[in-house]
C-alpha cells in the first residue's frame, strides 16, 4: 500500500482518521474531535501533520483544532459554504474541487443533509471516503439542517463510488444502528450476520469503522429504499426511493 490509514477513537464515541501518503510523507487528519489522541498517534508513528480536513462545523468534529495546530501547524481544508461557521480555513473547497495530499488526491463531494455544507473527502488513490456524519456504518446522520430529499441525494452520490471503497464515518453508533436496521429489514441475512459481528466487536471494544461501501449497500437500510423487503415492511411498495428513505429516517428519529 502506498498509504497508511489509521482510525483514532476520540471523546465518547467520535472517530478521527489519519491518512499518510508514503511517496511524500504528507499526513492529513480528518476531523479533530479532540487533540490529545491525534497528537499521541502522530508522536507514536513519528509523523509530521501537514493538513487538516474538516467535514462539517459541529463542535465534536472541530473542537480540538486549535490545540492540535498549536503543536502541529498544518493547512486547514473545509467547505467554502461553511467558512463563516468553521474555524479559519487555509483552503476553502466545494463539490468537484480536488485537494492534493502528496501523490494522493481527495475529491470533494457535497453530502449535505446532517448539516447543509457537510462535505466528504473521496480519495481514489486510497480507495477511501471520509463521510463523517453523512453515510455512517449501518446508518446516516440525523437531519439537523437538510431535507430527507437532500440527504437521499447525498447517499446516491456515495452509492455511486466503487463498491470496494472504505467508508470512514464519524461515530461509533453502529450497535444501535443495527438494532434499528433490523426493525425495517428483519429478513436480510447479511444484516442479521453483521449485527452479530458488531455485537462481538463492541463487546471487545473494537471499533466497527471503517467499513466497506459493498457492506453498506448490502445491509444499511438508508442505502436500500429500493429493496422490496424493506418496502414490504414499511407498507410502501410503490413509493419513490426518496419517500421510502424519508420514512426510514423518520422512524430512526423516534427509535
Ligand atoms: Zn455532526
Ligand atoms: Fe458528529
Amino acid at each position: 500500500m502506498a498509504f497508511d490509514l489509521i482510525t483514532i477513537p476520540c471523546l465518547k464515541d467520535n472517530y478521527a482518521y489519519v491518512l499518510r501518503d508514503h511517496a511524500s510523507g504528507e499526513v492529513a487528519v480528518i476531523d479533530v474531535p479532540e487533540a490529545a489522541p491525534i497528537k499521541a498517534a502522530l508522536a507514536q508513528h513519528g509523523w509530521t501533520l501537514t493538513q487538516v480536513w474538516l467535514t462539517h462545523h459541529h463542535w465534536d468534529h472541530v473542537d480540538g483544532l486549535a490545540d492540535l495546530l498549536a503543536e502541529h501547524p498544518a493547512k486547514v481544508v473545509g467547505a467554502s459554504a461553511d467558512a463563516h461557521r468553521l474555524p479559519d480555513l487555509d483552503i476553502a473547497v466545494a463539490e468537484g474541487d480536488r485537494v492534493a495530499l502528496g501523490s494522493l488526491e481527495a475529491e470533494i463531494l457535497d453530502v449535505s443533509g446532517h448539516t447543509v455544507g457537510h462535505i466528504a473527502f473521496y480519495v481514489p488513490g486510497a480507495a477511501a471516503c471520509f463521510t463523517a456524519d453523512s453515510l455512517m456504518a449501518l446508518g446516516c446522520g440525523r437531519l439537523f439542517e437538510g431535507s430527507p430529499a437532500q440527504m437521499w441525494g447525498s447517499m446516491q452520490k456515495l452509492m455511486a463510488l466503487p463498491a470496494a471503497t472504505t467508508i470512514c464515518s464519524g461515530h461509533e453508533y453502529t450497535a444501535s444502528n443495527a438494532k434499528f436496521a433490523l426493525t425495517v429489514d428483519p429478513e436480510n441475512a447479511a444484516l442479521i450476520s453483521r449485527a452479530k459481528d458488531i455485537e462481538t466487536a463492541r463487546a471487545k471494544g473494537i471499533p466497527t469503522v471503517p467499513t466497506k461501501l459493498s457492506t453498506e449497500l448490502a445491509t444499511n437500510p438508508f442505502l436500500r429504499p429500493a429493496d422490496p423487503g424493506i418496502r414490504a415492511t414499511l407498507g410502501m411498495p410503490t413509493a419513490s426511493d426518496a419517500d421510502v428513505f424519508a420514512e426510514i429516517r423518520k422512524r430512526k428519529d423516534t427509535f
